[in-house]
């Protein structure tokens, strides 16, 4: 079972993390791998590095576009698919939906353009249900800025408010295209009902 979570920044998916997986662990009879975007092992993490660097403000789109691609794959033949195979649950932290919604949306390079060095990268390996946690930029936004500081910033956190709202018109957008895999969670209400929204939401699509 291959489960991603997506949203914004300052949808709080870090923080559902560290309290929906003690909960899946407590209910799940198999092992529960638990992976982040980019990033999860030694050279995605590399890459992360490489991208996130706010030094780094001459990068391309495209260039940066193609190392999200490349963490992607080098962690989904490394890490996602070895634990699948082993009949685990993956659960990552972002997959191909924050390229488009981030690269394809948000730095305008196109959506359907995104996708395609996305389809080279994963040869079409797709989540089978991703918990979007949807918020608004401005909810998003404003948590970020509350809760950390300027010196800990991502790269991307420092955009403007146009385009964290391209990202999130963008993950609506998906989310209405693939109602069968992508689930919208509130994530404007607090941390504890949003973990709930989102540990029912499993349970309900795999009771077992
Ligand atoms: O999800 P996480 O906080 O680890 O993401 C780190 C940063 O990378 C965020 O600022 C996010 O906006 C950005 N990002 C991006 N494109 C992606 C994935 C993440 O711009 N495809
Ligand atoms: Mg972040």
């Amino acid at each position: 079972i291959f489960i991603t979570l997506e949203g914004p920044d300052g949808a709080g998916k870090t923080s559902v993390i560290q309290q929906l997986v003690p909960l899946l662990k407590e209910k799940s009879k198999v092992e529960i791998v638990v992976t982040r975007e980019p990033g999860g092992i030694e050279i995605a993490e590399k890459i992360r590095q490489l991208i996130l660097d706010p030094k780094n403000t001459d990068m391309d789109i495209r260039t940066e576009a193609l190392l999200y691609a490349a963490a992607r794959r080098q962690h989904l033949i490394q890490k996602i698919l070895p634990a699948l195979h082993q009949g685990n649950i993956v659960l990552c932290d972002r997959f191909v939906d924050s390229s488009l919604a981030y690269q394809g949306a948000g730095r305008k390079i196109g959506v359907e353009e995104v996708a395609k060095i996305n389809e080279f990268a994963t040869q079409g390996v797709q989540p089978g249900t991703t918990l979007y946690l949807n918020v608004d930029s401005d909810t998003g936004l404003g948590r970020i800025k509350k809760g950390r500081k300027v010196a800990e910033q991502d790269r991307l956190d420092i955009e403007k408010p146009s385009f964290h709202k391209r990202v999130q018109k963008e993950y609506l957008v998906l989310a209405s295209e693939h109602p069968e895999r992508i689930i919208t969670i509130d994530a404007h209400v607090s941390l504890d009902q949003v973990v709930q929204s989102c540990y029912d939401s499993i349970i309900k699509k795999y009771p077992d």
